[in-house]
């Protein structure tokens, strides 16, 4: 094993001073980390070039002397030449820790790649092997937080005496404070200025009730491809007790979630148990019930074709809490993979979501018309019925003319199209590839790019 030639601490600068050498552009950069202490930041040179303005900084035009030393936590140097020489030495003598801008030898510390959320800091260093790994690796950080973690934390701090003298029970107090920072809405009201009330009201709850309030967040997984799913979506799996997720939900996504939270999927799939939509509803209400925070994960966007409705319901009836985060659904992400503006001026005006799978003759009237209109089609759940909803739209006076495209696995690295006529369609069967499949019909397919895509060539005539 490796081990670190460095060691990470918090450095105490609160009422201190912190020296920064140099007027340049480095110097700016420097000053800008140090500008987010509280500490008071004095720049020393002899031209500032950089533009500091707005920076709460002081700047100070002559060479560094042995007293601006007294008092100074930290020291960064970011002037190469002997006034920079001279500041390291000066630094050193009065026992201040110093950092020459890039130049490693000359440092007594490193500025980590920091993820700020006052009080709350998280430093990211990779000893100056590979600063851009560093700050990818905080990029991902900050996607899990929220901007008002650092809120909530004051929030939950300001808290602590009210908590001790209601809550004597250390489990108590632990489910009060999560509860606190996964509350549905607290960011909200943060920043209404009524986070404290709400922190009120949760611990009012909570010593009545003396266990911690589960609650359920819908949550949409996007089409499939991890870095489609949404920073919210992201953090809230890393609070889940539980998640509750379908098949069609990629296992990386399910990954996400805490080490130690369940995972119980309730998708339909070959070989598995697969549970019906009483039972899933019975399911969460129950988790939930139990005080747990569940994270039901569906594919695509959760109030399209998601069954959404029918758990928000069973909450609603069980007086639980919930709240939905959108995802992108698969249907958008079938536009995306082909560059297929659903909407389009002169071309479409509008934009139908709907189902194949068990639609009647009425509704293929409906569409058909809709389509001949120049809306466009977005049609889910409708991939081993395509050829016969094309037919049957054609029978209902949809012209045989009109484009059709069709994205299996989209979203994904192993997405399929398909593209052709709504009577090619019709007028034979195609051996798709495995997965699930959008099939988009209207004017505005045309306009997409389905270079990669298959034909749908007409392969025989239709017999009646
Ligand atoms: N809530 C989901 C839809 C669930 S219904 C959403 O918003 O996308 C299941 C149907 O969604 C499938 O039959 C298929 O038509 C579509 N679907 C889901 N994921 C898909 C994907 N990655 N590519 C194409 N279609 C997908």
């Amino acid at each position: 094993m490796a081990r670190l030639n460095t060691f990470p601490v918090s450095v105490a600068v609160k009422g201190r001073r912190i020296v920064i050498v140099g007027g340049d552009e480095e110097a700016l950069a420097k000053a800008r980390l140090a500008a987010k202490t509280s500490a008071e930041v004095v720049l020393f040179a002899h031209e500032f070039e950089a533009d500091f303005s707005g920076l709460d900084v002081t700047l100070v035009a002559r060479s560094v002397e042995p007293d601006d030393f007294a008092n100074a936590a930290l020291a960064f140097v970011a002037d190469h030449g002997p006034e920079g020489a001279r500041a390291l030495k000066l630094a050193r003598e009065a026992g201040v820790p110093v950092n020459e801008v890039d130049v490693p030898e000359n440092c007594d510390f490193f500025t980590p790649a920091i993820v700020d959320r006052a009080p709350i800091s998280i430093a990211i260093s990779s000893e100056g092997d590979a600063p851009v790994l560093a700050r990818l690796v905080r990029a991902k950080i900050e996607a899990m937080f929220s901007p008002r973690l650092g809120d909530i934390a004051r929030l939950a701090g300001s808290m602590r005496d009210k908590v001790a003298a209601l809550l004597s029970d250390g489990v108590a107090r632990r489910r009060y404070y999560e509860a606190l920072v996964t509350a549905p809405g607290i960011e909200g009201a943060l920043a209404a200025g009524e986070g404290e009330a709400r922190a009120d009201a949760l611990l009012a709850e909570h010593a009545g009730a003396a266990s911690g309030n589960g609650l359920v967040w819908l949550i949409g997984a996007g089409p499939g491809a991890e870095d489609l799913l949404t920073l919210r979506a992201q953090r809230l799996l890393q609070e889940a007790d539980v998640i509750v997720h379908d098949q069609l939900v990629p296992s990386a996504v399910v990954e996400m979630g805490r080490r130690d939270a369940d995972r119980i999927s309730v998708g339909k799939a070959k070989g598995h148990h697969s549970f019906s939509q009483a039972q899933i509803n019975t399911l969460i209400v129950r988790l939930a019930g139990e005080g747990k925070k569940v994270a039901r994960l569906k594919s695509g966007d959760p109030m399209v074709f998601g069954r959404a409705g029918e758990e928000i319901a069973a909450l609603r009836k069980a007086g639980i809490d919930y709240s939905i985060v959108p995802g992108v659904t698969s249907a958008l992400a079938a536009a995306a993979d082909t560059a297929t503006p659903v909407t389009l001026r002169k071309v479409s005006s509008g934009f139908v979501f709907a189902t194949a799978h068990g639609a009647d003759n009425s509704d293929l009237a409906h569409w058909a018309s809709l389509a001949q209109s120049g809306l466009t089609l977005g049609l889910y759940m409708g991939k081993s019925i395509a050829g016969q909803v094309a037919g049957d739209l054609m029978a209902q006076g949809l012209s045989g003319a009109v484009p059709v495209g069709i994205v299996v696995n989209a979203g994904r690295a192993d997405k399929t199209l398909y593209a052709g006529t709504v009577g090619g369609l019709a007028s034979g069967a195609i051996d798709f590839a495995d997965g699930p499949a959008i099939i988009f019909i209207g004017e505005a397919v045309a306009e997409g790019d389905w270079a990669q895509a298959e034909a749908i060539a007409a392969q025989v005539e239709r017999v009646a």
